[in-house]
């Protein structure tokens, strides 16, 4: 069951894709990893849809991740006497910490802390942005407005504040109670929602102390301008269009997109194209036009994974949206003109060892006639240098650690084997390797691969050895000089 692309696919699980049939279809499809959101849904029902997970991976015997996303601090407003109100576009309106429901003169903020932040002129967005206001003054305990935009407000409606860097803690209590939850279940990746700073992230690492990676959400304005110290402490990035496009005009996500990605890459750290990739799969069984251009424009600029939230959370079609991305990458990565970018975007890095050994291995892999590269890892990072080189052939990583191989589900074009075979000597690492590439179908007998890794075995952060390999266990043995 060898994947025929290299990106991966990121599946939101939800209503309806709440049983072990639809998890374990959605997988076999395509799906690489499964996210788990937080802001809905029980422990008892994450920690459901976790054990589906795992039993569909030990069913399957391959490495699945599980990527937990948290919450994060999203503020709300009160609620309504008559559950909602109506703001007319010019009209002022209150926020404040008065407990009493609102109508559509004010209502409550039960946010303290955000009074202090906003100035005369900042922007308040409610509901997803569709309303707006602006400040014009404010004081500890409230912030008197006008209603530039109108609409409906109704009870607990989400509210944004783009432009301002909020003092709130980037882990809310509930934050830190499910990212605990989510370490114990033991989760793959955290995903860290309205990341501001670098030390909102430093905050979350602390927490989960290695159990869990950290990715951070971009979707706020302050993420995108501190976006090289974030990346810096991150394990991986996912690039949040729907709030992003909601606290930016929209028409600055496509740049900011191309940019991220492209930084991503050249860290070698994973990064998602996230939200409203094929939202009209929600309720139709076939894309628009404009989506599938998304999503296949998402690779073009050589995104790592791209993601489905409420089509396979809630819609009519989880599987067929799954289906759709697989299509649309086969496609795309079988396009010449996407090899041509993906090339002329590489990053040549060769300031360590491990950067010129990756480079090396896909040189010669792609100079010659080799099938593939397999490399030794435990930490992960020798795999995702070679990612990043986006050779032409298939990678498969070889590490001894489940958590690594479950991680690196996140990252474009590696595909991973769990080495139980104890390796200590070079000449078994590549017999090893040879047979989990022959198991995959990737390599038959008479191909070669490049095998790269570090000696001495089983030490992070060695890897020092490239070797051209026969895959026909006799011919390793008859060639190996050890
Ligand atoms: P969310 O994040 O689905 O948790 O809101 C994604 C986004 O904002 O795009
Ligand atoms: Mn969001």
């Amino acid at each position: 069951m060898q994947r025929r692309r290299n990106v991966k696919i990121v599946a939101t699980l939800g209503p309806a894709s709440n049983d072990y049939d639809t998890i374990r279809k959605l997988f076999e499809t395509g799906a690489d990893v499964f996210r788990i959101n937080m802001s809905h849904g029980t422990h008892e029902e994450h920690r459901a849809r976790h054990e589906m997970i795992r039993r569909v991976e030990r069913d399957l015997g391959r490495p699945i991740a599980i990527l937990a996303d948290l919450q994060g601090p999203k503020l709300r407003c009160g609620v309504f006497a008559s559950g909602a109100a109506d703001l007319e576009e010019g009209q002022s309106f209150r926020f404040d910490l008065d407990k009493t429901p609102g109508d559509s003169h004010r209502v409550r903020l039960p946010h303290k802390e955000i009074f202090d932040a906003l100035e005369p002129g900042s922007t308040l967005l409610v509901n997803d942005g569709k309303i707006r206001l602006r400040v014009d003054d404010n004081g500890e305990d409230y912030a008197n407005c006008t209603v530039m935009v109108g609409g409906t407000i109704s009870d607990r409606k989400g509210v944004n504040v783009p432009d301002v860097v909020l003092p709130v803690a980037a882990l809310s209590e509930k934050d830190r109670e499910d990212l605990e939850f989510a370490c114990e279940l033991g989760v793959d990746w955290l995903a860290l929602s309205f990341v501001q700073r670098a030390a909102d992230v430093e905050e979350a690492r602390r927490l989960a102390n290695g159990r869990a990676a950290v990715l951070s959400k971009i979707e706020k304005p302050a993420a995108v301008k501190a976006f090289d110290e974030i990346l810096a402490v991150s394990d991986g990035i996912m690039i949040a269009r729907g709030d992003l496009g909601v606290e930016l005009p929209v028409q600055n996500v496509p740049p900011i997109q191309k940019r991220l990605t492209h930084v991503c890459r050249a860290a070698a750290k994973p990064v998602i194209v996230a939200t409203q990739m094929l939202e009209s799969m929600i309720e139709s069984p076939v894309p628009t036009r404009a989506e599938v251009s998304d999503v296949a424009n998402a690779i073009y600029e050589g995104a790592d994974a791209v993601m489905l939230s409420a089509e396979s959370a809630a819609g009519n079609y989880p599987i067929e949206a799954v289906m759709t991305m697989v299509n649309v990458a086969v496609e795309v990565e079988g396009d010449p003109t996407y090899r041509r970018v993906i090339e002329a975007s590489r990053i040549i890095d060769r300031r360590t060892v491990a950067d010129g050994l990756v480079s090396a291995a896909r040189e010669i892999a792609e100079a010659t006639d080799i099938k593939a590269i397999c490399c030794f890892t435990q930490s992960g990072t020798t795999a995702l240098l070679t990612a990043r080189e986006r050779p032409r052939v298939p990678i498969l990583a070889l590490t001894p650690l489940e958590g690594t191989a479950r991680r690196l589900c996140l990252s474009w074009g590696i595909s991973c084997h769990i080495t139980s075979d104890t390796v200590d000597r070079f000449k078994l690492a590549v017999v090893s390797a040879a047979r989990a590439a022959r198991a995959s179908g990737i390599v038959s007998e008479e191909d070669q691969i490049v095998v790269t890794a570090g000696v001495p075995f089983n030490v992070p952060g060695t890897t020092n050895i490239l070797r051209v390999a026969p895959c026909a266990e006799r011919l390793i043995f008859a060639t190996d000089p050890e």
